[in-house]
């Protein structure tokens, strides 16, 4: 196969069933490059649902094995029987199976049914997906494998999701949702011209629509922005995946399977965005994210400035302590730690404190406990004056306290913290004077 090809990845919304599987199919045979499938396994087919991932994990977990995988059988008998395919399954699945095999049975099975559909061949992910025996994922034995393989597909492949196998053939896994990361291996593997995500929305939304009403779709966003914008809480796609693609520079497409017809939005490196292949109809900010919870730690020395190494000890105790810093902004004599409250499962808060005043022998330790953070994101501020003002009048107007406001040298962000308490408000104020 010469001509680049798309990597189309399908979600569990997406293989729920029979007839999602054929809109899938559908979506497939509309463009010949799809060459390279990979699947979930079935999701939910309505809210109350269980998907079959968890039904898997509940055959690794419950005490009847048997009733636990009469579910699954049924899930996949469904759908070969109202897909009208001549497709023999094989269940073996016993209670001596590791719980990551057993998960990963969802996407095999899944992805047996659709090469099938397809008339595409399929290949286990358990040949070319490595890990080593702890379950650390390897990237260049995995991508040889794949060059090796792929080099051999004729017609197109289906690839599941979610799992590989390590050097002694011991089934490994992803976390939750690491369809989205195999996806983006095969794209990079095949040198995807794009690596399409097919889900059950349209694509990212400017900010959080259990926030603010009916917020806007992005309709084009950098890997960067992506970054800033999605570790802040704005999970259509896994965190990892954006790593293999990004590096080769391939754009990843958000679509989604229900609305076929919609361009959906496509994340795309920063450099091709900065060259100008892409021009946007979203203007000045591309996104805005937040999260509540965080922990501010001031700690004030006079002559800081002055004192060589201090910043140094202060993010040495930290380290030892195993917790990691969101932001730092600083003053001349103060130093603030903004970090993640749930970093503060192996040292306290009231341990670290302590061993920052020992080490660093500070004049005053602060701690302001509850604050949310709120990343302002997008390329178009640094051709724009007055975004800070913006930002600083919208939290104004609503009356919302800013306690800390960050914003970067590249000009992409404007972080500003609020007490928890503020969140949504200042949320909805930032999107109604900025969205
Ligand atoms: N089926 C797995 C999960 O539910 C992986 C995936 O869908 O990406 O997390």
């Amino acid at each position: 196969m010469s001509t680049k090809m798309k990597v189309c990845k399908f979600g569990g919304t997406s293989m729920a069933n029979a007839e999602t599987i054929a809109k899938v199919a559908e979506i497939i045979k509309t463009d010949k490059s799809r060459k390279f499938v990979v699947v979930s396994a079935p999701g939910k087919r309505r809210p109350s649902d269980t998907k079959v991932t968890d039904l898997l994990y509940a055959c690794a977990d419950s005490k009847d094995f048997d009733e636990a995988l009469s579910k699954v059988k049924e899930r996949f008998d469904d759908i070969i029987k109202e897909s009208k395919i001549k497709l023999k399954l094989d269940y073996t699945m016993t209670k001596k199976d590791t719980r990551e095999y057993l998960a990963s049975r969802g996407e095999y099975l899944a992805g047996k049914v659709m090469a099938q559909i397809l008339g595409y061949e399929f290949i286990d992910a358990a040949e070319i997906i490595k890990f080593d025996s702890k379950g650390n994922f390897l990237a260049e034995v995995t991508h040889n494998l794949c060059k090796k393989r792929f080099a051999k597909v004729k017609t197109g492949a289906v690839i599941p999701g979610f799992y590989g196998s390590d050097d002694k053939g011991d089934i490994k896994t992803f976390s939750r949702g690491g369809s989205d990361v195999t996806g983006a291996i095969i794209a990079r593997a095949i040198d995807a011209e794009v690596y399409e995500n097919w889900t059950d929305v349209d694509g990212f939304l400017k900010c959080d629509p259990r926030i603010v009403d009916s917020p806007k779709l992005i309709d084009m966003l950098t890997y960067k922005e992506l970054r800033e914008l999605s570790y802040m809480g704005a999970n259509v796609l896994h965190p990892e995946a954006i790593f293999p693609v990004r590096a080769s520079d391939i754009s990843i497409n958000i679509r989604n399977t229900f609305n076929p017809k919609h361009e959906g939005t496509m994340i795309v490196p920063t450099k091709f965005f900065e060259r100008g292949d892409y021009k946007r109809e979203t203007a000045t900010i591309t996104g805005i994210a937040g999260k509540k919870d965080f922990v501010a730690i001031n700690v004030e020395k006079s002559m800081m400035n002055n004192e060589v190494g201090f910043a140094r000890r202060l993010l040495q105790v930290l380290e030892d302590d195993g917790v990691s810093v969101e932001h730092m902004p600083t003053g001349i004599d103060t130093i603030c730690v903004v970090i993640d409250r749930a970093q503060f499962a192996k040292s306290s808060i009231q341990k670290v404190v302590d061993d920052v005043k020992k080490v660093c022998k500070p004049d005053r330790v602060t701690v302001v406990e509850d604050i949310a953070l709120i990343a302002v994101v997008g390329h178009g501020m640094t051709a724009r004056k007055g975004t800070a003002a913006d930002v600083c009048g919208a939290l104004a107007d609503a009356d919302v306290n800013i306690r800390m406001i960050d914003q970067g040298s590249s000009e992409l962000n404007i972080i500003v913290a609020v007490d928890n308490k503020d969140f949504e408000t200042a949320l909805k104020a930032l999107y109604g004077k900025l969205g």
